[in-house]
């Protein structure tokens, strides 16, 4: 096992790596930008070390200034949390090239799932289905127009490269598709670093599902059933459940050993997930994302695995401990993120001093955050500032467990969401169970 550990990321991912190695007996070390120095968390690590100012391009984004950071610490490997650098190919082919290990997968399947056409590729070759559309990146506009006409209106435009719900534009007609690729192009070129897009048939009101992996370096995938996405505001995550309400015994079955099936087809090691849209009852596959994902804790609310400890045995070169038939679903468990935005101005980033922060507590409560009464929010990055979840034996104990930890929850001196998260958890059909990735626009247009 790893001696020392660096953790390249910030906020409430870091603490979370600190305290799996601190289980382990692994120390930590984690990175700081300016604009966090004086956190909290920072102190739960056995050092911290200032990576740079507070934009993130010159701090948590910087590949020289991260390496130095690991080379003065003498660290043996680097965890990437999410977002950052997690997914980035060059960023892990530097750690290796030092002797540092890099917690995530080959360079290689970073690359090739990290393109969502290659990814596209994979899933045709190992027999799952995708969501209709191009081969691959398109190239002109004769060659997108051919798409659309053949899987008919609407189609959505997406990055190659893209993440995080952005650079994603749907068009109804020929007119509209030809002016939203110039378009997605330039921001997929200004977000992304890289301009190639593709044509996908746009799926009216889908459901979002995706299954957790995990694969050892010896050729052993399992997977840890799916999630519920669902509950998106413009495409970007709000609530995560698991299990989802819409997936049967026989559906979870066949996603799982298609995930299993991809994660194998192309030499998966380390924690990912592989997302589908499910329209009426078909399964879609989308992309996978090769690295540890914000709403990881449901599923280790239900399967009682630690699935950042279990990275960081992955990555050592440990053997998968448990087979797939090992590996139970109990319970119900529920995450909503609690983002610093303010409802009242269209949920734009409420960044500043937390004045006061009470996080509710009992059974089946877990709080995973880094703030606490008198952080600084700094503008500089992403606004979640917790990640509330719950445990239920059943989804409606999970539901009123969520509602009684919501009303516990106090956050003072910034605006959050959890307004929001109190509605959506009373409203009948998120109570029923029967909502899709249309849901949240909805009911906030009402
Ligand atoms: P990103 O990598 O940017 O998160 P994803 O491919 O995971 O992008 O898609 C994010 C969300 O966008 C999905 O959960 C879904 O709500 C929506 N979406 C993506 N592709 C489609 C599609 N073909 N049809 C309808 N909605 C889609």
């Amino acid at each position: 096992m790893f001696q020392r550990v660096l953790i390249a990321n910030r906020g409430e991912i870091a603490l979370r790596i600190i305290r799996a190695c601190t289980e382990l007996d692994i120390e930590s070390v984690v990175v700081f930008s300016k604009a966090d120095a004086g956190a909290k968390y920072l102190e739960q690590a056995d050092e911290a070390i200032c990576i740079g100012p507070g934009p993130s391009a010159q701090s948590y984004l910087s590949i020289p200034n991260i390496i130095s950071a690991a080379e003065i610490a003498d660290v043996d490997a680097v965890h990437p949390g999410y977002g950052f650098l997690a997914e980035n190919a060059h960023f892990a082919e530097v750690c290796r090239a030092n002797n540092i290990e890099f917690i995530g997968p080959d360079v290689d399947t970073i690359r090739r799932v990290g393109d969502k056409a290659q990814a596209r590729a994979a899933a045709i070759a190992a027999g799952i289905p995708i969501v209709d559309g191009s081969e691959g990146p398109v190239e002109g506009d004769e060659e997108a127009l051919e798409v659309a006409h053949r899987v008919g209106y609407p189609v959505l435009i997406k990055a190659v490269s893209g993440g995080g719900g952005r650079g994603m534009r749907v068009a109804h007609n020929d007119i509209s598709l030809i002016s939203n690729m110039a378009t997605a192009r330039t921001e997929a070129e200004v977000a992304f670093g890289d301009p190639s897009i593709y044509v996908e048939k746009y799926l009216e009101n889908p459901r979002h599902v995706e299954v957790q992996i995990l694969g050892d370096k010896h050729g052993n995938v399992v997977h840890l059933g799916e999630r519920e996405c669902s509950v998106q505001r413009r495409h970007q995550k709000v609530i995560e459940e698991a299990p989802s309400p819409a997936v049967t015994p026989d559906m979870r079955k066949k996603i799982g050993r298609a995930a299993v099936k991809l994660g194998k087809s192309v030499g998966y090691h380390g924690a990912g997930t592989v997302e589908f849209l499910l329209a009426g009852k078909k399964f879609h596959f989308i992309e996978v994302n090769a690295r540890i994902q914000v709403e990881h804790p449901v599923t280790e609310l239900i399967t009682g695995v630690d699935l950042i400890k279990e990275q960081l045995r992955m990555a050592a070169g440990e053997q998968m401990r448990f087979s797939q038939s090992q590996i139970r679903i109990k319970g119900h468990a529920i995450e909503c993120r609690i983002n610093a935005e303010d409802p009242d101005r269209n949920f734009v980033p409420s960044p500043g001093r937390v004045t006061r922060f009470d996080a509710p507590g009992g059974p089946g409560v877990r709080v995973d955050s880094h703030v606490t009464t008198d952080h600084w929010i700094p503008p500089n990055y992403d606004s979640m500032v917790a990640k509330l979840l719950v445990r239920g034996d059943t989804r409606d104990e999970a539901i009123t467990r969520m509602r009684r930890a919501l009303d516990e929850l106090n956050i003072e001196g910034v605006a959050t969401n959890t307004g929001l998260h109190r509605r959506i958890v009373r409203n009948a059909y998120f109570v029923q169970g029967d909502y899709n990735t249309g849901f949240l626009d909805e009911l906030l247009s009402t």
